[in-house]
């Protein structure tokens, strides 16, 4: 990932389990698959029979963090996951479902795609956490788009020179 891609902290937070994670400081965690930017594990408390997080390295606090140049993060995020997935088993790539939780709605402020395959097997009572569409909850391919109208910095800074004169 180029060094700009994010305006967050490169610098891991002591006080995030996620960056604890992701610099192999969690004994209680396996790890399923790790690359130089992304680790993917099983959540703890799985809401489907497949349920993974993939977190980047770097500490990102959430998809509201994301700017437009961050398109290729967020799918680099989604292929990884589908990875893991395949590599657990699953072959139908129909019924899983990959999403993000939005402010105010995460409980861990360091960016997680949550993984979850089957979907039509997502318990019950966890359903409502993980319907896409919702302030709560929107698939990657929802953030994609969503990221692909926010207008380029070069815009921003040639709207603000002309907003100066
Ligand atoms: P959020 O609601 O923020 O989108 O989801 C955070 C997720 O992280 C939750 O599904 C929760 O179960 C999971 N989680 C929180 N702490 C830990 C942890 O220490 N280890 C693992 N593996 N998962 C965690
Ligand atoms: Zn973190």
């Amino acid at each position: 990932m180029a060094r700009n891609e994010s305006k967050s902290s490169e610098n891991a937070d002591e006080s995030c389990i996620f960056c604890l994670i992701a610099h192999n400081r969690d004994e209680e965690t396996t790890v399923l698959k790790k690359d130089k930017e992304l680790v993917c594990f099983k959540d703890i408390y799985p809401a489907a029979p497949h349920h993974y997080l993939v977190i980047p390295t770097e500490h990102i606090i959430s998809c509201k963090s994301l700017k437009r140049g961050n398109i290729g993060l967020v799918e680099r995020m989604a292929n990884f996951g589908k990875q893991v997935l395949r590599d657990q088993g699953i072959t139908d790539m129909e019924d899983v479902r990959l999403g993000f939780h939005q402010p105010p709605f995460t409980s861990v402020d360091h960016l997680h795609l949550h993984v979850l395959a089957p979907a039509s097997k997502i318990s019950t009572s966890m359903d409502y956490k993980f319907t896409p569409g919702t302030d709560r909850f929107i698939t990657e391919e929802y953030l994609r788009k969503r990221l692909e109208k926010v207008r380029p910095k070069v815009c921003e800074m040639i709207g603000q020179f002309f907003e100066l004169k």
